[in-house]
Formats: structure tokens, sequence, C-alpha cells
């Protein structure tokens, strides 16, 4: 009982001490800007990669987005049909028809995607074919950017987890000429008490047969400015972004594992 007055006794001390004491100021962080987390060099190697073939053919056990129709994706913000421009099996974005998403959610997966950059050359660095290609509901981008003899920051260059980490190498096609990407792409894993990062997520990507990115382990969202951040997440769906470049896709397909 004594020691219980006592400690009380020391609580109100101590409470009353810090009433009347001011309140201090700590030093508010710049306000980060774009170009704080993008880096110009060394640029990536070009490599050539072998001449552009046919589709590639999904295997058996694939889920199909994208072949003869797209009724497996619909426009991101509102759920609403996609508004890009669909044709003989390619599917191109329109400016501002709006990010477009799987209607169904993966986590663990191999990703097949082609596509194309504009053969009209507008624009240049970032504004040059921007398009992008993200997991778990656009939390984490592999980009996708016409960067034939067109330089940008390499770690926002095509085939960059996006300002995380830049391709090996660079083996994009021309512009008008079919790319592949194929993207092994492994889910961090949250605690499902408290969301904890227990084990983060990795990428590979083969861009037109070639590594460009070796299992790279995400650092977290792939933010436009800032760093990034860890963000609690299930599974998500595809998502490809509209970055007011008429980007052409064609022929995606998707493995779980
Ligand atoms: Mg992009």
């Amino acid at each position: 009982m004594k020691k219980a007055i006592l400690f009380i006794a020391a609580a109100l001390i101590t409470s009353s001490a810090v009433a009347q004491q001011p309140a201090r100021e700590y030093p508010v962080p710049a306000r980060m800007s774009p170009e704080m987390t993008e880096f110009w060099t060394p640029q990536t190697p070009v490599v050539t990669p072998a001449p552009s073939c046919d589709i590639t053919a999904p295997p058996s056990d694939a889920i199909v987005l994208l072949g003869e129709g797209i009724n497996e994706f619909v426009t991101a913000d509102d759920g609403s049909p996609v508004r890009w421009t669909f044709e003989n099996g390619i599917l191109t974005c329109v400016p501002r028809g709006g990010v477009i998403e799987s209607k169904r959610s993966f986590g663990d997966c191999q990703l097949h995607v082609e596509w194309s950059a504009p053969t009209e050359i507008v624009g240049e660095s970032q504004g040059r074919g921007n398009s992008g290609v993200f997991f778990a509901g656009g939390l984490y981008e592999v980009q996708v950017l016409d960067t034939y003899q067109n330089e940008t920051y390499i770690n926002g260059a095509t085939g960059s987890i996006y300002k995380q980490s830049p391709p090996l190498v660079n083996p994009i096609r021309k512009p008008g000429e079919w790319n592949t990407y194929d993207i092994i792409y492994n889910a961090p894993l949250f605690r499902e008490e408290d969301g904890k990062l227990l084990r983060p997520g990795t990428v590979t990507v083969l861009f037109n047969g070639v590594l460009v990115q070796n299992n790279f382990t995400l650092r977290g969202t792939t933010e436009y400015i800032g760093h990034p951040r860890t963000v609690p997440h299930g599974k998500g769906p595809i998502q490809l972004q509209d970055h007011n470049n008429p980007v052409k896709f064609r022929n995606i397909w998707i493995r779980e594992l």
C-alpha cells in the first residue's frame, strides 16, 4: 500500500513536471521531390535480343487474361468495362482511359505479357511509351517504357522494378515490334494478426528472353515520390498502367504458383 502511494505521488510529480515544460519542437524532414529517387548513371547496357517471334501460346494450366477477349479486365477505379480499344486480340491504352486490372486476384504467379511501344515517337524519357505491369492491385510496378534509343533514369527504365531496381541490361525491341515479359512474382508474407512483414516479396523478370531482374527482393511499394512503404496485403489483381501513351498489349496469361 505504501509502495502504491509513493508510486502515485511520483507519477503526479512527473506529470506536473511534463506539463510545465514547453512543447519540444522536432526537425521536420524536407518534402521529397520525384527527382530525389531518380538515378541516371550508369546507363543500362543495350543487348540485342533474338528477333521477335510469334505469340507464345499459353501452357495448359495457364489462365488467359488477354486472348481473344477482354472479359478478364475492368477499369481499376470503378470496376466498369475497359475503356481501352480492343481489336484482333490487341489491347491499346487510350490516354486517360484509366488503369485497368484483372477481375481475379493473384498471389505468387508466373505472368506472361506481350507489349509494343507506339510507332509514333512522342516525348522523351518517362514520357515515351510508358505503361506498367503491377502486382497486388497496384503496389509493385514492373516498368513498361519505350527505352529504344531513349534514356531515362535507370531505376525507372523498361524492366526496372520502379525506383527500386534498374534492369541488368536493356534488350528492348524497336517501337511497333512485340516485346515479351515473363515475370515470376513471389508475394510478400505478412502476419495475419498485425500485418508485420514476415518475408519480403521477390520478382524475377525475363525481358525478350533475357534476364533483367534476378530474384530481386522488393523493398516495399514502388513509389513515384518518396521511399518504398510496407503495406500489408493479400492477393490482388494484375494491373496495366494508363500513363497517357497508346502502348499495346496482347497475349497475357498467368500461372498461379
Ligand atoms: Mg509506368
